[in-house]
C-alpha cells in the first residue's frame, strides 16, 4: 500500500464493502455477539508480528486481515449486545471518524481545523441549550454573554469529570493552581459515585479521602437526609465543601439521584452541584424523561457522554458549565507559544482543555444529529428507556426471575431465582453466557447482592431477544 489517494480509494471501497456486510450480518441477530480467543492465539491468527516487522498490507490482502479482525470483535450492532453502556454507533458517526482519520484536524487551535472547531462549539451550545444553560440567540451564536453557559468536549467522561472538579477547585481555592491544594477541601458524593470521581479527586491533589461518601438506598439512590448530615458535619469540622456530586444515573442500577432536592440544598448553602450525567443526561433531549434531571437549574457543572446514549462511537464527551466564567477560570496557565494573542477569525479551545492535541470529536455528534435530527435522536433515547421498562415487566412476570426495582433508564438489573440460585450462580451464568457468545450482558453487585445486568443500547433489541435470553439462562442453569 502506497500512501496515495488512489490507494485510499481502492482500499476504502473494499473495507467499506466488508464493513457494511459486518453491520448487516450483525443486525440479523444470527451468529455470535462475541468470540474470545486467548490473546496469544489471537495475535498469531492476526499475524501481528509479520505485519509489524515486514509491512506489505495492500489491496490484495487487506480483506484477509480485516475479516479475521472483525471475527474477533464485540459485535455492537447485534441485537444480543445488551452489555456495557457503550453506543451501538450510528453509521453517520463512523463516517465522521473516517473523515477525521483522513484529514486529521486537531482543532483545539482554530487554525488547525476551523470547520471542526465551529462544529464543536455548535454542538456544545446545543447541549447547553438542552440543559437550559444557553442564552445566546441561536446555537451558532459564539459571542460572550454574561451568565451564559459554556463547555468543552473531552476524550471521555472521566476526563470531563476531572475538568469539572478542577473548575470547582478553582472556585473554592483559587490559589491552589500555584500554591497547591489546601487540606480542608471535601467533596460530598454518592457512595456509589462512578470510580472516575474518586480518581479525579485524587488526581487534582485532594486525595481520595476528601470524597465523603453519602449513603444511598439499597438501589443506589442518594439519600438527601444523609447529604444534610454530611453537610453539617463537614461545616462543623471546618471543612470547605468544594462540590456535591449527583449521579444521573447510577452506573449499576441506572436510577437517578434526587437532583431537585440536592439542588435546593446546594442553592441554600451556596454549594457547587456537579451532575455526573455521563449516561443519563441524554434524557434531556426527550419530552418524557427529562424530568429526571429536574433541578439542573441549580447545578453548576455537568458531564454528558455522547458515546453512550447519543449514538456516537467512542469517544465524544462534554463537560458543561452553567456559568461560562467557571470554565474560563479552570486552567490558569499561560503557554506563550500557543496562548499568545493573535488576530484570527475564530477561537482556540486549547486554554480550556486538558488535551493539547485534540481530535475533532464534535463532528461525530454533528453527523449523528445531521442524519437523524434532534427529535428522532430523542425518540431513540426514550425508545430505549421505554423498552427497558417493558423488559422489566416481562422478566418480572416470570416465576424464575426477578427485577429488584423499576428502571428509570435503559439499565436493568435482574436475578435468576429458581432453586434458590445464589450470587455465585448469577456470576457463573453471566460468565457462561459470555463464553458461549450468543449474548453479551454484564453483571453488577448492588448493596452486596449480585445481579445480571442489561444496558439496552441497541435499537434492534426487543422482547423476542429478551425471551431468548431468559431461555438461554435457564438452559445454562
Ligand atoms: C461512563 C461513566 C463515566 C465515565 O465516562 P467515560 O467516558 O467512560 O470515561 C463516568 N460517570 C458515569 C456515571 C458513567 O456512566
Amino acid at each position: 500500500m502506497n500512501n496515495t489517494s488512489t490507494d485510499l480509494h481502492i482500499i476504502a471501497q473494499k473495507v467499506l464493502e466488508v464493513l457494511s456486510d459486518y453491520v448487516s450480518n450483525s443486525q440479523t441477530g444470527e451468529g455470535k455477539v462475541l468470540q474470545q480467543m486467548p490473546a496469544g492465539e489471537l495475535a498469531a491468527t492476526l499475524q501481528l508480528e509479520k505485519w509489524i516487522h515486514g509491512g506489505g498490507l495492500n489491496e490484495d490482502n487487506v480483506l484477509d486481515f480485516l475479516t479475521s479482525y472483525l471475527e474477533n470483535t464485540q459485535h455492537m450492532h447485534h441485537p444480543h449486545y445488551i452489555g456495557h453502556q457503550v453506543a451501538t454507533p450510528h453509521v453517520a458517526s463512523g463516517i465522521a471518524d473516517f473523515i477525521h482519520g483522513v484529514i486529521n484536524n486537531p482543532m483545539a487551535i482554530y487554525e488547525m481545523g476551523p470547520a471542526a472547531a465551529v462544529i464543536e462549539k455548535t454542538v456544545v451550545n446545543w447541549m447547553l441549550q438542552k440543559a437550559g444553560w444557553f442564552s445566546g440567540s441561536s446555537i451558532t451564536d459564539f459571542s460572550y454573554h454574561q451568565e451564559n453557559g459554556s463547555g468543552i468536549l473531552t476524550h471521555g467522561g472521566s476526563q470531563a469529570n476531572m475538568t469539572a472538579m478542577l473548575a470547582a477547585r478553582a472556585a473554592a481555592a483559587p490559589d491552589a493552581w500555584d500554591e497547591g491544594v489546601p487540606p480542608d477541601l471535601v467533596v460530598l458524593g454518592s457512595e456509589v459515585a462512578h470510580y472516575s470521581m474518586a480518581r479525579a479527586i485524587s488526581m487534582i491533589g485532594l486525595g481520595t479521602q476528601a470524597l465523603w461518601p453519602v449513603r444511598t438506598t439499597a438501589h443506589e439512590v442518594l439519600l438527601p437526609d444523609d447529604l444534610y448530615q454530611q453537610y453539617h458535619s463537614a461545616v462543623s469540622q471546618g471543612k470547605t465543601i468544594m462540590a456535591v456530586v449527583a449521579n444521573a444515573c447510577a452506573t449499576s442500577t441506572g436510577l437517578y439521584d434526587p437532583i431537585d432536592e440536592m439542588s435546593q440544598l446546594c442553592q441554600e448553602h451556596g454549594l457547587w452541584l456537579h451532575i455526573d450525567g455521563a449516561h443519563g443526561a441524554s434524557a434531556l433531549i426527550t419530552d418524557e424523561h427529562r424530568h429526571r434531571l429536574k433541578g439542573i437549574k441549580g447545578a453548576r457543572s455537568m458531564i454528558w457522554d455522547a458515546h453512550k446514549m447519543l449514538r456516537t462511537s467512542a469517544l465524544c464527551a462534554a463537560v458543561l458549565f452553567r456559568d461560562g466564567d467557571d470554565l474560563a477560570k479552570t486552567f490558569q496557565q499561560k503557554g506563550s507559544y500557543i496562548f499568545h494573542d493573535k488576530e484570527q477569525p475564530g477561537f482556540d479551545l486549547m486554554p480550556y482543555a486538558i488535551e493539547c492535541t485534540k481530535a475533532g470529536i464534535g463532528t461525530k455528534l454533528f453527523w449523528v444529529l445531521a442524519a437523524e435530527g434532534e427529535e428522532s435522536l430523542g425518540q431513540y433515547v426514550s425508545g430505549r428507556y421505554d423498552a427497558t421498562k417493558r423488559f422489566h415487566d416481562l422478566i418480572n412476570a416470570q416465576p424464575d426471575f426477578e427485577c429488584p426495582y423499576e428502571p428509570e433508564s435503559n439499565i436493568l438489573c435482574f436475578r435468576y431465582t429458581a432453586d434458590q440460585a445464589d450470587d455465585d450462580t448469577q456470576l457463573r451464568l453471566r460468565n457462561q453466557l459470555v463464553i458461549n457468545g450468543d449474548f453479551y450482558i454484564t453483571s453488577a453487585e448492588v448493596s452486596g447482592v449480585r445481579y445480571l445486568r442489561l444496558s439496552v443500547m441497541n435499537e434492534l433489541t426487543d422482547e423476542e431477544h429478551i425471551v431468548k435470553l431468559l431461555d438461554r439462562v435457564r438452559e445454562l442453569a
